[in-house]
């Protein structure tokens, strides 16, 4: 037996749980730790059971709990490892400026340190006190010189010329420490407990952004959100599912009119965006798998979208179809029921 069920599904907030008789897995953890701990339990879902957590993307929306959740539980993250790494970027404070500010800024520096001592020095002249703050300055010269020398050679060879700088070493346990991190290869099959996985590839503007295939004693449940089309290896892994959560972001009509900055709309339409409606229905009319008993469709904009007229629109698809799926659309604020097979 498996079971799903979507604890939040969104723009705000994502996640979702995954079990079998064994093994329970949180997919993305898009909420705060609060929230989700109490989402599972209002699902009948212990949270403390859970095995692992494996995330989708680091776009906020499905990792905003993650490192609080992750080592109150004490169990284990999967990423892929560009994800991790983008995921840890996204945590680290860093400030950016180009290398030529930088010499700017170090020159800078270099002369009100030497201009200070000078004055310092300058209200007592003597002969030897004027060699001992020579002497000083020079000193303080060589070591900015040896730092500047030091970064020249960083820079070297580096092309770009935007570069982040570290604001500061992190010493102690940072927001990005996890009690373990698990990889796996976008595109490869794994499997947490008796929970086998497919990941593929899905087209996101995000590090290497992956959907999931979770298969358990022949019941396979899928999910696919944020991908911006249904390229064909996602329409080749979604073969064969019985659960299937699907994206169905955006309404064009509303987008097109909505409160977006033009940039931002581009991004949703965009071939690294969102599935729009539409795009989710021509889906569901020409390539679903005709044997998906529940049909869940999530990741709805909050200002371009609403749960009728996706629910109105995979009805009128599925009809063509000829397919009677149970439908769900997940909403932001409450988890769905749980889905049991
Ligand atoms: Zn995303
Ligand atoms: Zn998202």
């Amino acid at each position: 037996m498996m079971r799903m069920t979507v604890l939040a599904s969104g723009s705000k907030g994502n996640s979702t749980v995954i079990s079998s008789a064994r093994t329970r897995i949180l997919v993305d953890a898009g909420l705060s730790c609060r929230e989700l701990l109490k989402r599972m339990a209002l699902a009948g879902e212990d949270a403390s059971t859970l095995n692992a957590i494996l995330i989708t993307h680091e776009h906020i929306d499905h990792v905003s709990g993650l490192s609080v959740l992750a080592r109150k539980l004490k169990i284990p993250v999967f990423f892929t490892e560009p994800t991790h790494q983008a995921w840890v970027r996204m945590l680290t404070p860093r400030t950016t400026m180009t290398y030529s500010r930088w010499l700017e800024h170090i020159q800078r520096e270099k002369e009100e340190r030497a201009c200070a001592t000078a004055e310092k020095e300058a209200g007592a002249y003597n002969p030897s006190t004027e060699a001992a703050s020579i002497a000083h300055i020079s000193a303080e010269a060589e070591a900015l010189d040896s730092t500047l020398n030091r970064t020249r050679r960083i820079y070297a060879g580096a092309d770009p010329d935007v570069r982040e700088v570290a604001a500061a070493p992190a010493k102690k346990a940072g927001p990005a420490e996890l009690p373990a991190v698990e990889y796996f290869r976008a595109g490869s099959d794994f499997s947490i407990g008796d929970i086998d996985i497919s990941s593929f590839t899905i087209p996101h503007d995000a590090a290497d952004p992956c959907g999931f295939v979770f298969e358990s004693e022949g019941i396979r449940m899928a999910l696919a959100t944020d991908l911006g089309y249904v390229p064909p290896n996602v329409k080749a892994a979604l073969r064969r599912i019985d659960v299937l959560l699907l994206e169905s972001n955006h309404d064009l009509e509303m987008l097109k009119v909505g409160p977006y900055p033009w940039s931002v709309k581009q991004r949703v339409m965009g071939r690294n965006g969102h599935l729009s409606n539409s795009v989710t229905c021509d889906f569901l009319e020409n390539d679903m798998d005709s044997g998906v008993q529940t049909l869940i469709l999530g990741h709805l904009s909050e200002h371009n979208n609403h749960p009728e007229i996706v629910r109105m629109g995979a009805e009128q698809s599925l009809l063509k179809r000829g397919l009677a799926p149970r439908l769900v659309v997940a909403g932001q604020k409450t988890n769905t029921e749980v889905f049991a097979y």
